[in-house]
């Protein structure tokens, strides 16, 4: 039978590596799957794609696998970033979540004037996107990034620090009610997440100040949008706007 099981590991995989995992894996996999040796999971770890291993050894602190075959070859997901204002409470996390299971490859916390969480716990929140990208069959987990001040997404460069110059627009969802609607942008300019790098920005519990809206509509690379009449929460507009663009650029449009 298929293991159904996945693990996210830092280890490179390949036929016959044998990968030792740390301590809350090792309780994972020994106390809450109750895996047996000789048992099945799957491994990925975002380049080799997903493997099948088996454990070989196994003791209260730690255990030994094998990977054995690969499963699926590693994918490319689209380069879709959200770039979204810290919230408080559990949205938070719901935020980091929903945006793993939609297929972020990039998730940027973005500290704006009215921004009340100001400080996130990266870990605790890279945890939760590991923990969404093994249940959601993801190959890979999304980056996620030290807060950044608005101000930086002022500058089309900032975008592109650290990669290859590509083509970059940011979908600023924008409360005013005057954009244009997110659909009308998405239908009338093509761009193929695969070849362009696009953002979504989405503000805090209150919402961009006038200043932040007619200064990020003053950018070129900005384009403002209109997500419908109704006022959404913060986490409501990031998943609202993660799933149209993966249903008009994204890989929900892939046959
Ligand atoms: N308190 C603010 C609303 C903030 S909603 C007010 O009353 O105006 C939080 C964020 O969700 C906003 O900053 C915006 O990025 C996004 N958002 C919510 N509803 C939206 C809509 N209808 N269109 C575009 N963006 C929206």
């Amino acid at each position: 039978m298929k293991p159904s099981q996945r693990l996210f590991v830092p280890d490179r995989l390949g036929q016959g590596h044998e990968i030792s995992l740390g301590a809350s894996q090792t309780h994972y996999l020994v106390h809450v799957l109750r895996l047996p040796i000789g048992g099945e999971i799957l491994l990925f770890n975002g380049l080799d794609g997903e493997w099948a291993a088996h454990l070989t050894q196994a003791n209260k602190k730690a255990v030994t696998l094998v990977c054995e075959s690969q499963s699926r070859p590693q994918d490319t997901v689209p380069d879709i970033t959200l770039y979204f204002a810290p919230i408080k409470g559990d949205r938070l996390e719901a935020i980091i979540e929903k945006a793993t299971e939609l297929g972020a490859a990039r998730i940027v916390p973005v500290i704006t004037d009215r921004t009340i969480v100001r400080k996130v716990n990266l870990e605790r929140l890279l945890a939760r996107a590991v923990e969404a990208a093994e249940q959601t069959g993801r190959l890979s987990v999304p980056r996620i990034d030290t807060p950044v001040a608005l101000d930086r997404l002022y500058d089309a460069q900032f975008l592109n620090s650290g990669a290859q110059e590509t083509a970059s627009v940011i979908l600023f969802a924008d409360e005013g009610g005057d954009a244009r609607p997110i659909a009308q942008v998405l239908a009338g300019d093509h761009q193929d997440p695969l070849h362009h790098r696009v953002g979504l920005l989405t503000g805090p519990e209150g919402g961009f100040t006038p200043e932040e809206r007619s200064k990020l509509r003053a950018c070129a690379h900005i384009q403002p949008v209109n997500l419908g009449p109704r006022i959404l929460r913060a986490d409501t507009a990031t998943f609202a706007g993660l799933s149209l663009i993966q249903a008009t650029w994204g890989d929900w449009s892939r046959g």
